[in-house]
């Protein structure tokens, strides 16, 4: 069962550090929010699943760091001067800072307190690589919306980020691109752990849509409170964002309704194999909120449990690539050195097995410790005791370099030998990290 109300994930990631409200002790600054040790291991983790998936597993695909900052014509060509540019006011004797066009609403200012101009960053960039069409650019990075009413925790923020592609493909394939797109993407989430029927393809109606689309699917998912909402949008584009940036679109005949472009100095356009004729090739659009995402896995992976000696617990059964840590290593005594010197080279021995954070644990006794554990979804505990040194109370020495392994989800423990314990952990976490 998922979180059933957004409060819950709210208190258990302030509780535990994934998330905290941005500036909070100067009463917060809404619409942001800082992720804490646990919360950005977990949104990298979700980040590097996205980029293996789209780059890494494919061929038609390159990653891509491009800067935020722009020419002003980039803005201007995309349409995004005309549309989003929100002149900004300073009062000098306020100190405060008002948008133009609210001043002249006359709204009230202090809703208006700290405003972000919007910058869209999907400029384009079309290199004349070796590659043919069809052909994709990966890129995650941040994105500023200027929402009046930023609200329901990281669902709507300012400050966001976003994992977008844009896929190239030959006008008349962009149909079916669009809908194999779709079904990756959602084949996607369901590998982070999101299932299918807890999300909803939304087929934005035609007059809804941006001047620009041909058609667009949301992919919505049942937030908690909040119910089916917005997780990612897939947009065919048509040829409108290499036809705007491109120079000389009229020989081009470019389809969509671009502004004329005396400024560019490229011609971004393929030659059509078959037909040898230069083509403007159409932009499929699959862009994912990464705050998004982490709120959704979140929200899937939360599981309050009765257990059968009454004890309520709650886990987080996030999949083992997503998981924070990916193992906590745990002495059972404090204040034996032995114990303690054992299990910290133990930790230090599996931290080089690249498998993620793995965390030496020596706050609280043993059970606490499983219970923080389960609450932040670590998949493994290993535990090191007397036994482990040969100091069993009976004296043998079976279980002497041994240590016990705990699982998450079934909390069923295992007495395994250290000899053996990278290949046995890589083994359990590996098959679930390389998805
Ligand atoms: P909405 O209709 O919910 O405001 P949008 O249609 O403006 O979203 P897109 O432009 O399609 O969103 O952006 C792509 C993705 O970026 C969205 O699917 C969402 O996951 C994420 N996103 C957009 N705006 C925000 C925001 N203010 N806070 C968090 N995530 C956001």
């Amino acid at each position: 069962m998922p979180a059933e109300t957004m409060e819950d994930l709210v208190s258990l990631c302030k509780r535990r550090g994934f998330i905290f409200q941005g500036s909070d002790i100067y009463g917060g600054l809404q619409g942001t929010y800082d992720y804490g040790p646990l919360g950005v291991e977990l949104k990298n983790n979700l980040k590097a699943a996205w980029w293996r998936a789209n780059v890494y597993e494919r061929d038609d695909m390159e990653g891509l760091d491009a800067s935020i900052l722009t020419h002003r014509s980039v803005l201007r060509y995309s349409g995004h001067e005309a549309t989003f540019a929100d002149p900004l006011v300073d009062n000098r004797e306020s100190k405060k800072r008002y948008r133009l066009d609210h001043l002249l609403k006359a709204q009230t200012p202090e809703v208006l307190r700290l405003l972000v101009l919007e910058l869209q960053r999907d400029e384009l960039i079309y290199d004349a690589t070796s590659r043919r069409l069809p052909f994709g650019i990966a890129q995650i990075g941040k994105a500023f919306r200027n929402e009046i009413t930023p609200r329901n925790f990281i669902f709507r923020v300012r400050e966001l980020e976003q994992m977008e592609i844009e896929f190239f493909v030959l006008p008349g394939t962009d149909e079916a691109w669009h809908a194999q797109w779709l079904e990756t993407r959602l084949a996607w989430w369901q590998e982070q752990g999101v299932p299918r029927e807890r999300m909803q393809v939304y087929d934005v109606p035609q007059a809804d849509l941006a001047h620009y689309s041909k058609r667009t699917y949301d992919l919505l998912y049942d937030f908690p409170t909040l119910g089916f909402e917005e997780l990612e949008g897939i947009a065919n584009r048509t040829d409108f964002d290499l036809g705007s940036h491109s120079k000389g679109q009229d020989a081009l005949g470019v389809g969509a309704q671009v502004m004329d472009n005396p400024d560019s100095t490229a011609r971004l356009a393929v030659q059509d194999p078959e037909s040898k004729r230069w083509v403007v090739p159409y932009v499929i659009e699959p862009s994912a909120g990464v705050d998004r995402g982490v709120l959704a896995v979140l929200s899937e992976a939360y599981t309050e449990e009765t257990l059968e000696t009454g004890e309520e617990r709650v886990v987080l059964k996030l999949r083992p690539q997503l998981a924070p840590i990916k193992v906590a290593v745990i002495p059972l005594a404090k204040n034996k050195t032995e114990i303690t010197d054992y299990a910290r080279a133990l930790k230090r021995e599996l931290q080089r097995l690249g498998l993620g954070r793995i965390l030496y644990e020596d706050t609280g006794n043993i059970g606490k410790a499983y219970r923080r554990h389960d609450e932040v979804g670590t998949p493994y505990c290993v535990t090191v005791d007397y036994d482990t040194l040969g100091q069993s109370r009976d004296g043998s020495l079976d279980l002497k370099d041994t240590v016990t392994v705990r699982e998450r989800d079934s909390m069923a423990q295992e007495r395994v030998a250290v000899a053996e314990l990278s290949a046995y952990l890589s083994e359990k976490l590996r098959g679930g990290l390389e998805r």
